[in-house]
């Protein structure tokens, strides 16, 4: 098998059960790997340390399969793994939760893989040259543990860029393409996936938990959803039993499927209205307008994706931070996330009280909120801890 040799002292991560190695770790290599083939990486004095898929473009040279000599990466093993994350979320989950990711890439052991379900939809994302070199024996693994009517490729994240692969989407294993409304369950809510057309492969199934959170502390209260996209937290609001939620996105669409969401839940429209329009004016508009709110959720997109952009970044975090807090009453609820991996937890709490701060609030934090357990995070790997979000209360 073609070798990866590390440099002295660079094997440190792998000892530490860490998948990746860098470029800038690897002395030489032996053998003539091509993309995405299984490499064995040893250290300077040629230990084994793990087998890798090999990834010539991608600063990330290799990402490991398995810390284990003994394994065989092939079709059967790469099925055992399948099967394992996907029994992992039958044991975490609320059984009438249809919407879930079944596979979370490196934390699951399959680096680079996304597979997301929606009701009787299977969305996947290959996003590594490992994993598209073995797309044929994944995709028939996948066929036969999951009973599912549609399999969608969504392989057009940047990451798959990064790896040196063309954006591919498009129906798999000669399923029909999935509808723009593909119907699933969270917190007892039905809800709608576009698979072909929404972000990521559909939905932001991340958030569920703390969509459940609001939920339960909406009652009554005056909500405003920034960042809404289809609506998750406001229809989990409307049905906490919250006075008036108002919902606000640039896009026109994925508003309309928020509407949509009320509808389909029966929930009260009349508490609900949406607004169109770029979230930093619309909330500086509303703080000039004299208008508050009792709860406020900013869910931003990711506003860093390379370590350069955090502190541009941190200016925009700090501003609609800033302007959730003018808008709050006293007792206010803030649910305020960030999904931008480069950006460490603890530099988004001081952006944040940074924010209070320059609003002239006093504020407490009463929960620090991560994604859900179908997004389990490795001991040996906190990156996969992208979402992270804090439970405000302002005095
Ligand atoms: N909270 C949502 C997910 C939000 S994703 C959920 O639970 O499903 C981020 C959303 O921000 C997207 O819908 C995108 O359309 C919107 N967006 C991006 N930039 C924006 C801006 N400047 N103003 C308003 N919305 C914006």
């Amino acid at each position: 098998m073609p070798t990866l040799v590390l440099k002295p002292g660079r094997e440190k991560a792998l000892l530490r059960r860490h998948p990746w190695v860098f470029s800038g770790a690897v002395a030489r290599v032996r053998g003539n790997p091509g993309p995405g083939g299984t490499v064995t990486v040893v250290d300077a004095q040629g230990r084994f340390l793990a087998q890798a898929a090999y990834s010539p473009a991608s600063q990330i040279r290799a990402r490991v399969w398995t810390f284990r000599q003994d394994e065989v990466v092939g079709p059967a093993w790469l099925r055992a793994r399948l099967a394992r994350a996907i029994a992992r979320r039958e044991a975490v989950l609320p059984p009438g939760d249809t919407g879930r990711r079944l596979v979370f890439a490196e934390a699951d052991g399959l680096p680079g893989l996304i597979v997301d379900q929606y009701g009787d939809t299977v969305v996947v994302q290959f996003l590594s040259a490992g994993v598209e070199f073995w797309r044929a024996a994944i995709l028939d693994a996948l066929a036969d543990l999951l009973p599912a009517r549609h399999f969608y490729e969504r392989s057009d994240a940047e990451a798959r860029r990064l790896e040196g692969l063309p954006p591919r989407t498009g129906p798999l294993l000669d399923t029909p393409p999935p509808p723009s409304h593909v119907g699933f369950h969270e917190n007892g809510l039905l809800l709608e996936a576009d698979p072909r057309q929404g972000h990521k492969t559909g939905f932001y199934l991340d958030q569920r938990p703390n969509r459940a959170l609001v939920r339960r502390w909406a009652q009554g209260r005056r909500v405003l959803d920034v960042f809404a996209y289809t609506g998750g937290f406001s229809v989990n609001a409307l049905a906490g039993g919250a006075a008036q939620v108002l919902a606000l996105d640039a896009s026109a669409a994925a508003l309309a499927q928020a509407r949509r969401h009320v509808a389909l839940n029966a929930l009260p429209a009349e508490r609900f209205a949406t607004q169109q329009g770029d979230a930093f004016q619309a909330l500086r508009a509303m703080h000039h307008a004299g208008r508050t709110f009792d709860l406020i959720v900013l869910d931003p997109p990711k506003f860093a994706f390379r370590k350069e952009q955090v502190p541009r970044a941190a200016r925009g975090y700090k501003d609609i931070n800033r302007l959730a807090f003018l808008l709050l009453e006293p007792g206010g609820f803030l649910f305020t996330f960030s999904c931008s991996g480069v950006l460490p937890r603890d530099l988004f709490q001081k952006i944040v009280a940074d924010a209070a701060l320059d609003a002239g609030r006093e504020a407490r934090i009463l929960a620090d909120l991560g994604p859900g357990p179908d997004h389990p995070i490795p001991l040996a790997y906190p990156e996969a801890r992208y979402l992270k979000g804090l439970w405000v209360q302002v005095a």
